[in-house]
């Protein structure tokens, strides 16, 4: 029997409002989010906004903005951490009256800065028991009662933590290991471990899943769970996503919130294929997949124990795979706007001609891996004047430009006359080429520069049809004349 077949999974995701949300942050997201998706459970949104210095509500709305984005939703929530603060400190004096926590009257301004760090590595000591404890316990109700400052410590008891994680197996910490940690400040907050120790079960949630930087914020959770007698939930830990270095990812790496591949134009089925294969892969090759495949493949088996890189040229290469399998009408939704604020074309222009539109993206959404990708390739076809590439005009114009000339003076003709469906200008400029006995790429190059000013553009034969005539042929005529002022004369 699995951990899923007998409960209503209930898992949470629980951001601080400290910033925008990175990469690690919706990757961890995104798998309890498959993981109750496919158990069909309740995905829990909780904002830790305990540490009222660093968090704010415009972080708060970012971070639900990227989740919207990314198209995670929630079952219940946003619940604010900081609506229990009452309670939390409720669950403190119980354990100060059980005599499973202490206060600590040391200096104040050194309790409130040694907020245990919610992401310690695990390498912190403990300190020999602390002056504090040995206090009575008359002495420390007095001294509480004449209002001194004090943080209330978490008791840690002999022995050794252990459970079962869901990612690595059996986890074991020797208890000597883990400090006596502080779980309410002198200023009557809450610290991390109690507060999400207390909110994880208040919440009834069955499955922790984190990064494994959290490994030993656990052993601490557990240890809390068991003094207030709380049913534990499972745990997992994912790993850490690092940078092509190997070291945690960071800024250093590049751009690392939600907000900013979209601003990218990255579309987001990629994102999230991306994501799920930061730290978990259902195996044989697989790679491309869309978030429906995803749900149905993800398990919590599959997650690797080490961290996985960070790899910006795969996340362009499944971009390129989503954008080819993604319909013009969705593309067109993403960059109709975009192209309004290039100053390209309004949506009004855009959906007057909406089936040549529709057409356009079809032809360049294979070359594209971004929609900023799209509106630069857009360009030729939207803009009046067009922008000469320099080493366009150098390749397939200057090595020869009297050919590059007469070949464009004839092609104007043949072109003029043509019907203008794509396949009849194909077959029209092949026979061109082949009665000049000309290769097909020397007179298609000197033609694409002409008419998109580019070395590359799609099929040239579809460009010049959503081109259109009139367009095609003035910009031939633009080229000629620019070609004329030192062109010679005789045959092909
Ligand atoms: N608020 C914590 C963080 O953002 C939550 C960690 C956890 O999942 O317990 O790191």
């Amino acid at each position: 029997m699995t951990t899923v077949d007998v409960m209503t999974v209930r898992v949470r995701f629980p951001p601080s409002p400290t910033g925008h949300l990175h990469v690690g942050g919706a990757r961890t997201a995104l798998f309890n989010w498959f993981f109750v998706r496919k158990h069909q459970g309740v995905f829990v949104l909780r904002i830790e906004d305990t540490d009222r210095d660093r968090s704010n509500s415009e972080h708060s709305a970012a971070i639900l903005e990227s989740l919207e984005w990314l198209g995670i939703d929630w079952d219940e929530g946003p619940y604010f951490q900081s609506d229990g603060v009452e309670r939390h400190r409720k669950e403190v004096r119980h354990l100060l009256e059980k005599g499973l926590a202490y206060r600590d009257f040391g200096d104040p301004e050194r309790l409130i800065n040694d907020r245990v760090n919610a992401k310690t590595d695990g390498t912190e000591k403990r300190e020999p028991r602390r002056q504090a404890e040995l206090i009575s316990r008359e002495e420390s109700e007095k001294k509480a009662l004449a209002g001194e400052p004090h943080a209330i410590r978490f008791k840690v008891p002999e022995g050794q933590t252990l459970w079962s994680d869901l990612v690595h197996g059996e986890m074991k910490f020797e208890n000597a290991d883990i400090e006596d940690l502080v779980i309410l400040r002198s200023d009557g907050s809450p610290t991390y471990n109690f507060a999400v120790a207390s909110d994880d079960a208040y919440q009834t949630i069955t499955h922790v899943i984190r990064g494994d930087d959290h490994l030993s914020n656990t052993a601490k959770q557990i240890l809390i769970y068991d003094a207030m007698g709380w049913t534990k939930p499972f745990f997992g830990h994912v790993p850490m996503i690092l940078g092509g270095d190997g070291k945690r990812l960071s800024k250093r790496h590049g751009a690392t919130s939600i907000q900013a591949y979209k601003e990218d134009g990255i579309l987001q089925p990629a994102l999230i294929n991306f994501l799920a294969l930061l730290g978990w892969s259902p195996g044989e090759d697989l790679e491309f997949m869309k978030v429906d495949e995803l749900i149905d493949k993800f398990s919590l088996e599959r997650v690797l124990k080490k961290g996985s890189i960070f790899d910006l040229k795969k996340l362009e290469w499944l971009s390129g795979k989503h954008f080819d399998s993604t319909s013009a009408e969705e593309i067109a939704t993403l960059l109709s706007p975009r192209l309004n604020l290039a100053g390209l074309a309004t949506e009004d222009e855009l959906s007057s001609k909406n089936d040549w539109y529709l057409a356009l993206i079809d032809l360049l959404k294979t070359r594209s891996r971004t929609v900023i990708d799209l509106v630069e390739l857009s360009k030729p076809f939207l803009k009046k004047e067009i922008d000469f590439e320099e080493e366009a005009i150098r390749k397939h114009w200057m090595k020869d430009q009297d050919r590059a000339r007469r070949i464009l003076v004839e092609l104007n003709a043949v072109l003029g006359e043509a019907d203008w469906q794509a396949d009849e200008l194909e077959s029209r400029i092949r026979l061109f080429a082949s009665d000049k006995g000309l290769k097909l790429g020397q007179v298609i190059h000197p033609l694409r520069v002409a008419v998109t000013g580019r070395e590359a553009s799609p099929s040239i034969f579809e460009v010049l049809y959503l081109l259109g005539r009139t367009c095609v042929l003035e910009r031939i005529g633009i080229a000629i004349d620019y070609l004329e002022s030192s062109a010679g004369e005789g045959e092909l």
